[in-house]
């Protein structure tokens, strides 16, 4: 038997960290080492899942859960530490496999610290590659690291992408579930509340990529975290809606071959190929019965309800620096529509005038040359979007 696989959780605690250490918990004994898990401040969790998987570290982020997370593995052969450094540290440490699967830019310096010489980092956090995807892909080149897409459309497009046949690769397309509100007229969306946002009809995840979901920025994100992903110009990813969500990504080949990537709506299926890779491992998820489903939609986007993809784009072709504000502006919009402190409709709006008010004051950087860079333009944006907020606030009390 071969040793086993070394691997690392960084949000273990969240939807797609469970889902990871629920096919490691199903593997066969001596498979998988843990070596670090991490949360943000869920210690309860996080020392429910070091009890179960004995890592050799388990990290809190935030610096105030240092002494109940000590005192909750006491006893236990784990190490536990808190704070920023702390989770750096743990996921630099020395493993074949990370998860990258913190939500938003706070897990930018994690993933990071992940890409190590001969090492593999499956990636979820999507936002670290929105905020600074080409130096993220330039740094784990020059390191030496491979990157996993796990995001389950640009899984479907790793599985579909000969290396071999790239320079023939005419254009790929995303599918987009179309979220809660794919069929709500426009006028009915301005009233939309957090519980009507967070009800996906296809997946279960974390709040923040359900209301990214809702408004459709995360198909945005996925757009922009494509080109960087697999070197791509704009031009050629294409998004379709696909309610169903049983395609997940298309490669389309200069000669019209399109190979895709099937399968049924479970982060387990991307996920597992990412553990398992370059091999393959077993899964618990439903198989795909394609006589009884019987049909598969597809249709385009409805720009007009759904601006978040054209707000994409336009920062994507604007450059690094535009796609950095662009996520920080939305995670501080959808943090404060999930607090109740903006409408649905105010997500986008706010961050298109954040965009706009940024590239008016300063040039935005079209690449970054080290994550520092940024960092200032991620801390930026949140101010300006916060100061929007916080008037839109203020003029509707
Ligand atoms: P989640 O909210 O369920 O979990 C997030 C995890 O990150 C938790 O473990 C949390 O403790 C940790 N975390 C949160 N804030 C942190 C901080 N400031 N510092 C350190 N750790 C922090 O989110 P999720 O749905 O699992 O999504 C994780 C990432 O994967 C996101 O980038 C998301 O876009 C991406 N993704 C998720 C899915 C899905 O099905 N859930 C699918 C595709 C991509
Ligand atoms: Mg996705």
């Amino acid at each position: 038997m071969s040793a086993p696989r070394r691997i690392s959780v960084l949000g273990a605690t969240g939807s797609v960290g469970l889902a990871t250490l629920d096919l490691v918990r199903r593997a066969p004994q001596g498979t998988f080492e843990i070596v670090a898990l991490t949360a943000h401040r869920n210690v309860e969790g996080l020392a429910d899942l070091a009890r179960e998987f004995s890592p050799e570290i388990a990290v809190a982020a935030d610096p105030q859960c240092g002494s109940a997370l000590s005192d909750a593995l006491a006893g236990t052969s784990v190490r536990t530490a808190c704070g920023p450094d702390a989770l750096i540290e743990a996921a630099g440490m020395d493993a074949d496999w990370v998860m990258a699967a913190i939500v938003g830019s706070a897990g930018l310096m994690a993933s990071a610290a992940a890409l190590r010489p001969g090492a593999a980092l499956a990636i979820a956090n999507k936002e670290c590659l929105v905020c600074s995807g080409d130096l993220f892909m330039q740094t784990a080149r020059a390191r030496g690291a491979t990157v996993l897409p796990v995001d389950s459309e640009h899984n479907a497009i790793f599985q579909a992408l000969r290396d071999e046949h790239r320079g023939h690769v005419s254009r790929i397309t995303l599918t987009a579930s179309g979220g809660p509100f794919r069929d709500w007229p426009a006028d009915r969306m301005a009233g939309v509340t957090r519980r009507d946002a967070l009800a996906h009809p296809v997946w279960e995840m974390g709040e923040k990529i359900s209301i990214d979901s809702a408004t459709m920025m995360n198909k945005g994100l996925e757009v922009i975290e494509a080109c960087r992903l697999f070197d791509l110009a704009p031009a050629k990813v294409d998004v379709v809606v696909h309610p169903q969500s049983i395609v997940h990504g298309l490669v389309e080949y200069g000669d019209g071959s399109v190979l895709a990537q099937l399968g049924t709506p479970d982060m387990r299926i991307p996920i597992a190929s990412t553990l398992a890779w370059p091999e393959r491992m077993e899964t618990p998820a439903e198989r795909l019965d394609l006589a009884r489903l019987s049909r598969l939609d597809f249709e385009t986007p409805d720009p007009e309800r759904f601006p978040a993809l054209r707000v994409a784009r336009e920062a994507l072709e604007h450059g690094e620096g535009a796609t950095a504000a662009l996520n920080a502006a939305n995670e501080v919009a959808v943090a404060a529509f999930l607090a109740g402190r903006t409408g649905f409709l105010d997500i986008v709006r706010t961050v298109e005038d954040v965009l706009s008010a940024m590239d008016r004051r300063e040039t935005l950087p079209k690449r970054f040359s080290a994550f520092d860079e940024a960092l200032d333009i991620d801390a930026r944006a949140r101010r300006v979007a916060d100061e929007m907020i916080g008037r839109l606030s203020a003029s509707s009390a």
